[in-house]
């Protein structure tokens, strides 16, 4: 019995959902931050991917049309990002894309694919994030069968809130993200109004004015450090190949 035992216990460990115990407590829930206890959205199948792009609407300002990366810089004013095929793809390990202009409140359409090829798992598979305000991420990963800490997976606000649902296809495959973020109100160095941010994956509610506590991090709370009204939006690069296509915004 107790060689059964022995036997089983680290099969049982290597079975754990992913995550943490160890982490501090989220203000205002039961979990701690990327809490490996924390119950996993449903999966919705949102559907086939729509075969070509949505067209902007007209007084959308374009951030990515397939044709060039004017709009982005990233580190040491270079661009070392690519366009393949009418996408922009994440050059691993060359770091993140900002917008060269700055938004605040904003509508934002933003079109992604993870790798086709599936390579990792956890975060570690089709990682990358959609930062509002270069602060305020919202999670780019390939959650589709692949599990990780629900505060971490697609379509959450890093570290602090799941999506209401997971939306994803599978890789290689189109997803939208349609966006509708509120900047932050600052007074007095304090926040007086947070991010709040809501957004449909692949058509469907996932965030319905989420607040964000924060700027992102991982393993802590996030905490409110006062800026600017206005800031670059910025793309992660996780290092790990994922693209994008049609990304447009509407500051508001
Ligand atoms: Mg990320």
């Amino acid at each position: 019995m107790r060689a059964i035992l022995l036997c089983l216990l680290p099969l049982s460990a290597l079975a754990q959902t992913p995550g943490y115990t160890d982490t501090p407590k989220i203000p205002g829930t039961d979990w701690c931050v990327h809490d490996s206890r924390r119950p996993h959205p449903k999966v919705v199948d949102p559907g086939p991917a729509p075969e070509k792009p949505v067209p902007a609407p007209a007084d959308a300002k374009i951030l990515f049309d397939g044709t060039n990366l004017d709009a982005w810089v990233g580190k040491d004013d270079k661009t070392p990002w690519q366009i393949v095929d009418g996408a922009m793809v994440i050059a691993p390990k060359t770091g993140d894309l900002r917008t060269r202009e700055e938004f605040g409140s904003c509508e934002l359409h933003i079109e992604w694919a993870s790798p086709e090829k599936v390579v990792g798992d956890g975060q570690g598979r089709g990682n990358s994030g959609i930062f509002l305000m270069n602060q305020y991420e919202l999670q780019v990963l390939d959650s589709y069968n692949n599990v990780t800490y629900a505060d971490g997976q697609a379509a959450s606000l890093y570290g602090v809130q799941p999506p209401l649902v997971n939306a994803c296809r599978p890789p290689g495959q189109w997803q939208t993200y349609d966006i509708k973020f509120e900047a932050p109100v600052f007074k007095d160095g304090k926040v007086e109004q947070p991010a709040r941010i809501t957004v449909k994956h692949n058509g469907i509610l996932v965030q319905d004015r989420s607040e964000y506590q924060g700027s992102s991090t991982h393993k802590k709370v996030s905490v409110y450090n006062p800026h600017p009204d206005k800031l670059p939006l910025r793309i992660q690069d996780h290092g790990n190949p994922v693209r994008f296509r049609n990304i447009w915004i509407r500051p508001l």
